[in-house]
């Protein structure tokens, strides 16, 4: 399906494809996101496909396209399929490559076999003591050598072309794995890392009876900000604000740009104290800074973040955990913004 899609929006009709998704956006009030602009596109370039589909029954459902759904959607749709492609052409390439490799050897394997034979068959001859018997010996033993030089010489090429071309393979696979993991805009983990990360840090601390905390963070009043200074500006701000979370997410701590200007932070091994502390700082050092348009040099202001963080418990899953934190977040949204509040502990059996 993807790939249906993908032909059919490099063919010439792409442009007005391109325009087909921007009114279908309009008319169904859809912001202009690049994510949501590949979304559309699809819609409009296969309007059978399955993404299409399912963007027809939510919209006679009523529903409307904020930003969770179109990720939603995204992850349903989009990066999976063309990951699970890449992969399987890899692997197909791979397997290709393998047997071809394994050809060559039993090809050789075959061609010493048969030098074998040779060898005993002129060893009995020379029992013989007869000159022509000789001479056939010596021939055959010559044919046979040839063979066997030309067989291995192939085998090496063979083996030299199948070590570069499985390089060539892992180097790919990891490009395209590192991808499916990193967000474009800001170079931090995505979603989809995100949602791995916060996993696997669950589990070792629950392995290693280690603390844990997680907090995430949301640029305030971000939609009024687009509104005056426009889309583009305000993803420059997205990103510098994913560059001082970046900053303070030395390993193991991880940070993520896990939706539009939501961003997370993983500390393993840290309490809600210490990074409540780390967090402050971040949130100080963007509230501080007085922005700037970089074409016009204009005063953009400075913008806040708001952040909510909770320490993980015991048996606590990766899910109720990032509950608690959007809990404290929503409790700094409430109490005015641009502050940091903390999830009170979780009891064990709430966990
Ligand atoms: P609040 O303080 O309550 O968080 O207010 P808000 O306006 O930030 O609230 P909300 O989360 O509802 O709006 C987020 C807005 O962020 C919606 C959209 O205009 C904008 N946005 C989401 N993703 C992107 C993006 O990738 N780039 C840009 N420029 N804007 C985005
Ligand atoms: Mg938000
Ligand atoms: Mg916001």
């Amino acid at each position: 399906m993807s790939n249906e899609v993908e032909t059919v929006i490099r063919a010439p009709q792409g442009y007005a494809l391109a325009r087909k998704a921007v009114q279908a956006m309009e008319q169904h009030k859809v912001w202009p996101t690049p994510l949501n602009f590949e979304l559309w596109l699809h819609y409009v370039g296969a309007r059978n496909g399955p993404l299409a589909l399912e963007i027809d029954r939510l919209l006679a459902a009523g529903e409307a396209f904020t930003e969770t759904l179109s990720e939603r959607l995204a992850e349903r749709y989009l990066p999976k399929a063309k990951l699970n492609g890449e992969i399987r052409e890899a692997g197909d390439a791979l397997a290709h490559e393998l047997d071809s490799v394994s050809r060559a050897i039993e090809s050789a394997r075959e061609s010493s076999e048969a030098y074998g034979q040779q060898l005993a068959r002129a060893s009995q001859s020379f029992d013989g003591e007869d000159g022509g018997a000789i001479k056939t010996m010596v021939e055959s033993l010559a044919t046979a050598t040839r063979r066997v030089q030309r067989e291995n010489r192939s085998l090496e090429t063979r083996l030299a072309d199948t070590t570069a071309e499985v390089g060539r393979l892992r180097e790919h696979l990891e490009l395209v794995r590192r991808d499916s993991m990193t967000d474009g805009l800001t170079n931090l983990a995505n979603r989809k890392a995100f949602d791995e990360s916060l996993e696997r840090a669950c589990a070792e601390a629950e392995a290693a009876g280690a603390t844990l905390t997680l907090a995430v963070i949301d640029i305030d009043h971000f939609k009024s900000f687009n509104d005056t200074w426009g889309h583009q500006t305000g993803d420059q701000v997205i990103r510098y604000v994913a560059s001082v979370i970046g900053r303070a997410a030395r390993p193991p701590r991880i940070a993520a740009r896990y939706g539009g200007e939501e961003f997370a932070l993983i500390f393993p091994g840290e309490d809600a104290a210490a990074a409540l502390s780390t967090l402050e700082e971040v949130r100080e050092e963007i509230s501080s800074r007085v922005l700037k348009r970089r074409s016009t040099n204009e005063d953009l202001g400075a913008v806040t973040i708001s952040a909510g963080l909770a320490e993980w418990s015991a048996g606590e899953t990766s899910a109720t955990l990032m509950e608690r934190a959007d809990e404290a977040l929503y409790e700094s949204k409430r109490g005015g913004r641009n502050r940091t509040s903390a999830a009170p502990r979780a009891s064990r059996a709430a966990a």
